[in-house]
């Protein structure tokens, strides 16, 4: 196993402006793992339910992720309940279910204590904190992501996590809301000092803009031209970044340039279309194509040869 996730395995029930779907399988492990699981060998630490459909536990196994870690536990399985209004950038959480996730305590096996690269997805920080701490030697690389929810409700102990990781992914609003800062900016560089080296936040269709120690990077989104339903593009962002490490097995610049790209191809297909329907349904050449769509997207040539800018010479 070579990239190990920690997050929620769920039953979502979403409405955006293009439609409405009843308890289809989501949570944030889940589209982490639906996306990483074209990078490299993935991991899944989660609870389900009593409830969680077999079809749905076959799922995880077709996309061959390790669900040795997918504990079953008398109960409902997790569930949330989000709308998005016009502006798609932002869920508007309806409801929220811990339902077997609260008192949840995984004990990690040897294979996923050997994990070599960890993602802390969406889930209580608690459990995250204790996913970190189960691990034999520290991995490589150790990202996370969270949520408005842990910001409000268990801020000392996120910021604890915060300070033990590599990569932060973050949305925009949730930069605001942690830091109180109003730019992104000021508020990236207020999450660094934390202790992550790398800040990456999360714009929605405005894209993702990376705070590094040593760099800043921006991508714009792709364009998709109908957005069915955002839910999961952050988690899709998340496995594309972080299978695209892993399974490089790299950690500089450019590594975590092409990272945040692949991440985008990833978080774009799963937009597309209501659930995981069309992230799980991709192939090589599909992301492959996608890929170098953002390299055209992205590439600019400077005219008259690389001399710059036409600018008039003025004096003063
Ligand atoms: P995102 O990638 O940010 O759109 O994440 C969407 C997923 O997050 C959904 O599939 C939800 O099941 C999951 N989710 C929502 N709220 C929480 C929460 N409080 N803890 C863990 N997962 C959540």
């Amino acid at each position: 196993m070579n990239l190990l996730v920690v997050g929620s395995v769920a039953y979502d029930t979403i409405e955006t402006p293009s439609g409405r779907a009843d308890a289809k399988l989501g949570g944030s492990a889940t589209y982490f793992s639906a996306a990483s699981r074209y990078f490299t060998d993935v991991g899944v630490v989660a609870a389900v339910g009593s409830d969680f459909e077999a079809e749905d536990r076959a799922l995880f196994k077709a996309w061959g992720v390790d669900t040795a870690g997918l504990e079953t536990i008398q109960g409902r399985t997790f569930r949330w309940s989000g709308l998005y209004e016009e502006d798609l950038n932002a869920a508007i959480t309806r409801e929220t279910q811990l339902n077997v996730f609260a008192g949840f305590s995984p004990r990690l096996g040897a294979a996923q204590r050997n994990a070599p690269h960890l993602f802390l997805a969406n889930i209580d920080p608690g459990l995250q904190r204790s996913v970190l701490d189960q691990m034999d030697r520290r991995p490589g690389l150790v990202a996370s992501d969270t949520m408005n929810l842990w910001i409000d409700t268990s801020k000392p102990r996120l910021t604890e996590v915060i300070r033990d990781v590599d990569a932060l992914l973050i949305n925009e609003g949730e930069v605001r809301l942690f830091t109180g800062e109003r730019g992104i900016v000021a508020g990236a560089r207020a999450l660094l000092d934390l202790g992550p080296r790398t800040v990456v936040v999360k714009r929605g269709e405005y894209g993702v803009a990376v705070f590094d120690r040593d760099f800043t990077f921006a991508l714009p989104a792709y364009p998709v031209p109908a957005v069915a339903d955002p839910t999961g593009a952050g988690d899709s962002f998340a496995g594309g970044f972080m299978g695209y490490l892993a399974a490089t097995g790299e950690t500089g610049e450019e590594a975590v340039r092409c990272a945040a790209v692949a991440g985008s191809v990833m978080a774009s297909f799963a937009v597309e279309s209501f659930g995981l329907d069309r992230l799980c349904s991709l192939t090589a050449e599909d992301i492959r194509r996608r890929f170098e769509a953002f390299a055209d997207l992205t590439r600019f040539n400077a005219l008259g040869g690389g001399e710059g800018l036409p600018l008039r010479e003025r004096d003063g």
